[in-house]
């Protein structure tokens, strides 16, 4: 029988869950938005080194990179596997940033677990059980993308399945869902996500990268996020974007992340000045 309120949902007595990264410096869920960046997939050593220093130098949280691609065409770039996440488990130290890597099978998890600071599972994956307990398993913290067309009620189940295998340091993410127009590539659903806020006491961010597939929207809908309140952002960032090897249209270059991290930064101030002015008022 299902109990209820799954460990997922929030109640009344539980407290936000923050998921620290890599022992702390990174706490995602504690109030700051955090901004992930990094390419969509790890090219070779100098493309992930720039896209590294450019994502160090503008503040970003975390870097990410795929290694294992999961491309709709198999005749399309599938990453350099195992090779990948040793380079970006070596660019991210160079630089004192904690990695990201999507994981696509059970058997690359002690690859992932041996060498990055967060196992992402991908939206294409999101109900795969064998997988999410295999990532679970590891104990690094977990960033469960939304499926497409996946219900936020299946996202949290899918979750409760990570943190039942003994895992609780998961972290969803919003990265747009199918709708009918093909203008953008898939729509982010910045209502679901803050509905999700309201359903769970997990952390949840954005990826505008993937939700939009246009770089020029990627800036306004990660300050949309970030003045929405969201934890923050994962950015698909390359030093040369319309010679990547994948997701072109979309990837943004070092000095446009840059502005965003500043931009995101300045609206949370704000709010935050706002905040406090009214607690000021009330007192
Ligand atoms: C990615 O982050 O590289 C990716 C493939 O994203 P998604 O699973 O959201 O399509
Ligand atoms: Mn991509």
């Amino acid at each position: 029988m299902p109990s209820l309120p799954r460990l997922v949902d929030r109640t009344a007595d539980r407290p936000r869950t923050i998921v620290t990264i890599a022992g702390g410096n990174v706490r995602f869920g504690d109030g700051g938005f955090h901004t992930i960046g990094g390419p969509c997939a790890i090219e070779d050593e100098p493309q992930l080194e720039a896209a590294a220093r450019g994502v160090r130098a503008a503040g970003g949280a975390m870097l990410r990179g795929g290694a294992y691609k999961p491309r709709t065409s198999p005749y399309d770039f599938q990453g350099l596997g195992d090779e990948g996440v040793a380079l970006i488990a070596a660019v991210g130290r160079r630089h004192g940033l904690p990695t990201v890597v999507e994981g696509l099978a059970e058997s690359q998890m002690p690859v992932l677990g041996a060498h990055v600071d967060m196992i992402q599972i991908g939206a294409r994956n999101m109900q795969n059980v064998p997988l999410l307990r295999a990532a679970a398993a590891t104990g690094l913290p977990i960033l469960l993308k939304r499926g497409p067309s996946g219900l936020l009620d299946e996202l949290l189940s899918a979750a409760e399945y990570v943190v039942l295998a003994g895992n609780p340091h998961v972290v969803l993410c919003e990265r747009g869902i199918r709708s009918f127009d093909p203008e953008t590539r898939n729509v982010l659903d910045l209502g679901g996500a803050l509905r999700l806020k309201e359903l769970t006491h997990l952390p949840v961010i954005v990826d505008p990268s993937h939700a939009s597939g246009r770089r020029s929207l990627v800036e306004p809908l990660v300050l949309a996020a970030a003045a929405a309140g969201l934890d923050g952002a994962i950015v698909e960032v390359h030093p040369a974007p319309v010679t990547a090897r994948c997701d072109a249209s979309q990837q943004i270059e070092p000095a446009d992340f840059a502005r965003v991290v500043r931009k995101a930064r300045a609206i949370r101030s704000a709010l935050a000045a706002v905040e406090a002015e009214r607690d000021l008022v009330i007192a």
